[in-house]
């Protein structure tokens, strides 16, 4: 059974979101799918899906508070009125466009690992990191895992090579299990690929050892690609 996981950045009206959701939790009823199937949409189209019973919604982002003077952004009081308990943290778009420091981030992991959330804890490379070895690949991974406990029960990672995301370059198999072998050494939780993983490779990757599953930006986003996917890793 794999985690299949969509992320829909910046993407999505609240309209398409709520049909998007509606059918992806029709299918996974009717085809009796026991993936576990997570979607983050954009924070305005995080409304009205409290009730949907096969997938789980969570925020992309929020901020390490219940509520206060925090222009655009969103605490724990809005996450609440729509029963949201999942969260991605860490994601390479908010260390490396939002510019997250790791202390941020970790502050924020805290946060929302003492109210029982359950996180998508994000960590990956970028090209210039990749392309100095394994060795400094794993130091630089390491280092984003400062702050974090990486006990925490409702902890799922995802190792997201920067230079993998949205570029439609996938890691190779031996790139992906030479990085989730290490960190499975270390760390015994669940660990999803996520990098230009499609429609296409979806059943290659989620087979490899030490893979749990895929977090998936580009290739989620349309309904009919995004149902493939969960059935190609049934
Ligand atoms: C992502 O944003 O987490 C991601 C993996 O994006 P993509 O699938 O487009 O590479």
């Amino acid at each position: 059974m794999a985690i299949i996981a969509s992320n829909f950045k910046t993407n999505h009206t609240r309209k398409s979101t709520a049909a998007f959701i509606e059918e992806v939790n029709t299918f996974l009823k009717e085809k009796n799918i026991t993936n576990e199937v997570l979607v983050f949409p954009t924070a305005t189209s995080l409304d009205s899906f409290n009730t949907v019973s096969n997938l789980t919604v969570g925020a992309q982002n929020a901020y390490a508070t219940q509520k206060g003077s925090f222009t655009g952004e969103i605490g724990t009081e809005q996450l609440d009125e729509f029963n949201i308990k999942t969260i991605l943290i860490g994601h390479s778009e908010r260390r490396h466009i939002l510019g997250e420091s790791q202390e941020e981030i970790a502050k924020k992991f805290n946060f929302y690992k003492e109210l029982g959330y359950t996180i998508v804890y994000c960590i990956g490379e970028p090209l210039e990191v990749k392309e100095q070895g394994i060795e400094q690949t794993l130091e630089y991974i390491y280092e984003q895992f400062v702050g974090i406990d990486t006990n925490y029960e409702n902890l799922i990672l995802a190792y997201e090579p920067v230079w993998a995301i949205g570029t439609g370059v996938t890691a190779t198999n031996d790139d992906i299990k030479a990085v989730h072998s290490a960190i499975k050494e270390k760390i015994s939780k669940p660990l999803l690929y996520g990098g230009s993983v499609k429609v296409a490779n979806v059943h290659e990757i989620c087979s490899l050892d030490g893979v749990d599953g895929a977090l998936i930006g580009t290739a989620s986003w349309l309904v009919e690609d995004f149902k493939q996917i969960i059935e190609n890793t049934k």
